[in-house]
Parts: structure tokens; sequence; C-alpha cells
């Protein structure tokens, strides 16, 4: 088991059941041929994989259903590490699954039964109180209920630990969880659904990020795809570029970047080089197909910014 910086998920897990076709059926066709492949998934394991591979000793805290699919994202996790004593079991719900569909073209179409994860309550929190005071970073997505996010969220400040909340999928947010955010990492959809502001470019992103910055978070981080990340406190900012790289499938960039800033911030990192250690490890995620199997190990990024990233610039401001 890892010794590395101590760093919480509270989040999701589902099991990713992929068919990649000569297209997406209409309602009413059936497409026949093509490929299968099923892995695991949610945005609350990727995150918890990302940060372990990059060498942090992570908990995760969710629910996960009695099933078949239940026991394998368990016994995933496990392997790569990571501490599964906060992940409760549910005889009632089926584990959360994802089922997509991509064609030629690589569109997809995609249809989560979230299950479990729906019900991950404040009390499954409240059991990792202790790991939680514990920790150097809490990271939190958005696919459980919002109260298990409050909660945890709650449980983390009073403890002085830093909050990392990327606010995925979108949703609205009230100022209550906001407020105890350490650094929100919306991409540019969530950040225009959170500050109002279309994020079409990096001056957008400044001016969302200025709006979101009166909302409660310290440091706003909007990634920003292939263009990098932008991120902002009072007392600085920062358009960070995203290294250059092939790109074959997007997935799970946002999830190994979160991680990874998890992990640098955890390790006491300034914004500025974690956001540099984050976008690194974003852009590796997408030179390999899939969510999890593409998440980088911290000697891939190391490797990575050794051969190409210059060192980091002064911060503005
Ligand atoms: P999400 O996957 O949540 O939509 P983004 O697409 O913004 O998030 O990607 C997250 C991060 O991953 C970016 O900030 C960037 O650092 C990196 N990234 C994503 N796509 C690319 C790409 N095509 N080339 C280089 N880096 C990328």
């Amino acid at each position: 088991m890892s010794r590395g910086p101590r760093v919480v998920v509270v989040g999701s897990s589902n099991t990713d059941l992929v068919i990649k076709a000569r297209a997406i059926p209409q309602p009413g066709e059936t497409v026949l041929g093509g490929t299968f492949i099923s892995t695991p998934g949610g945005k609350g394991a990727n995150q918890a994989v990302a940060a372990a591979r990059l060498g942090a000793d992570v908990t995760f805290v969710a629910r996960i259903g009695m099933d078949g699919f239940g026991d394998a994202a368990v016994a995933g996790l496990t392997t790569e590490g990571i501490h599964t004593g906060f992940v409760a079991r549910d005889a009632e719900a089926a584990s959360g699954v994802a089922l997509i569909m991509v064609d030629e073209r690589g569109e997809n179409a995609i249809a989560v039964a979230p299950g479990s994860n729906g019900l991950l309550s404040t009390d499954d929190v409240e059991r990792a109180r202790e790991a939680i005071a514990d920790a150097d970073v809490l990271l939190l997505q958005l696919e459980i209920p919002l109260e298990a996010v409050g909660h945890a969220a709650r449980l983390a400040r009073a403890a002085r630990v830093p909050v990392i909340l990327n606010p995925a999928p979108a949703q609205a947010l009230d100022r209550e969880l906001l407020e105890r955010v350490t650094v929100l990492t919306p991409n540019r959809g969530e950040a225009a659904l959170l500050s109002g502001v279309a994020v079409r470019d990096a001056r957008a992103a400044e001016a969302a990020a200025t709006v979101l910055l009166g909302t409660g978070a310290t440091t706003v981080v909007i990634t920003l795809g292939a263009d990098g990340a932008f991120w902002a406190d009072r007392a600085g900012s920062e358009l960070v570029a995203g290294p250059a790289v092939e790109a074959v499938d997007t997935t799970a960039a946002g999830d190994a970047f979160n991680g990874a800033l998890a992990v640098a911030l955890a390790t006491g990192q300034p914004m500025p080089d974690a956001v540099r250690f984050a976008a690194v490890a974003g852009a590796l995620a997408t030179t390999r197909l899939g969510a999890q199997p593409s998440l980088p190990t911290r000697e891939a990024v190391e490797n990575f910014q050794a051969a190409y990233v210059t060192p980091p610039r002064q911060q503005k401001g």
C-alpha cells in the first residue's frame, strides 16, 4: 500500500458498457455488429484511480451494489491500492451502469443509471469523518446526492482540509456549498452554467473565473480541453497551455486532471506547478482509449514533463 499524500475521494462508481458500432441505433432500430468492452468508470472512481496511479494514498467513499458489476468495481479499486473500507455495499440497489454507444466517427450516446450512487447518504460520509479529517485533500464531484457532497465538504472544512470540487456533471450549486470549496474545477460548459459567461476563449475564461471567485471558492481552475487550463485566485491568475499531444479519446481527461491536481496540492505544490502537473496528466489521458485504462502513472507524467514541459513562468498578479 502506498504511503503518499492522503487523498479522500467521495463519489460515484459505474461500470461502463461500451459498444463501438457502425452507427448509433435510432429508436426502434437494431444495429448488428461492432465490438463490446466493459470497463470500470464513474467520475469518483476514475479520479480515485488517477490519484492512486500518481502516488497518493487514496481512500474512496462510495455506495456500490452487491452485484457482479459491484464486485468487479471493488476488486479493481483494490488492485489500484485504493482503501475501500468506506465503500458501502447496497443489497437493494444495482451498481451504477453507463450504457455507451460509439459510432464510426467517435460520436457517442450515453445513458446512465446511477443506481446505488444515488443512495450515497450523509451517514455513509459521516462514517468516513476521521479519514476526511486526516486527509491532505478531499476531492468531490457531482454524480452523488448533493447532501452527501455538502456534508463531506463541511467535515473537511471543519478540519481545515482543502476541498477540490469538480462540478461535473454541470448543475446549479448554492452558495453554502461553494463557500466550503477551496478549488473549484469546472470545464468550459460547467463554468458557463455556474457563471453565466460563455467560455469561448481565455479572455472569457478570465471573466467566468472572476464571477466564480465571487460565489465562494478560494481558487477557480477552468479546464479548456486542448487549450489547457486557466486558474485564478484573489491574488493572481494564469493561463497554462495544454501540452501538445495526439489526442485519440478525450474521455476521462478531466478525471485525470482533477486526480492529479489533488495529488499535487496534497503534496504542498503551489498552484502554478499543480496546474501544470494536472495539465500533463489530462493531456496524457487523451492519448489512450478508454477512461481508467488511459489514466497515467506518476512515472509517465514525470517523463513527459522532463522531456517537453518548460519550467513555470512567473505568476501574474
Ligand atoms: P473534461 O474532460 O472534464 O471535459 P477538459 O476537456 O477541459 O475536461 O480536459 C481536462 C484537461 O485535460 C484540460 O484542462 C487539459 O489540460 C487536458 N486536455 C484535454 N484535452 C486535451 C487535448 N486535446 N490536448 C491536450 N490536453 C488536453
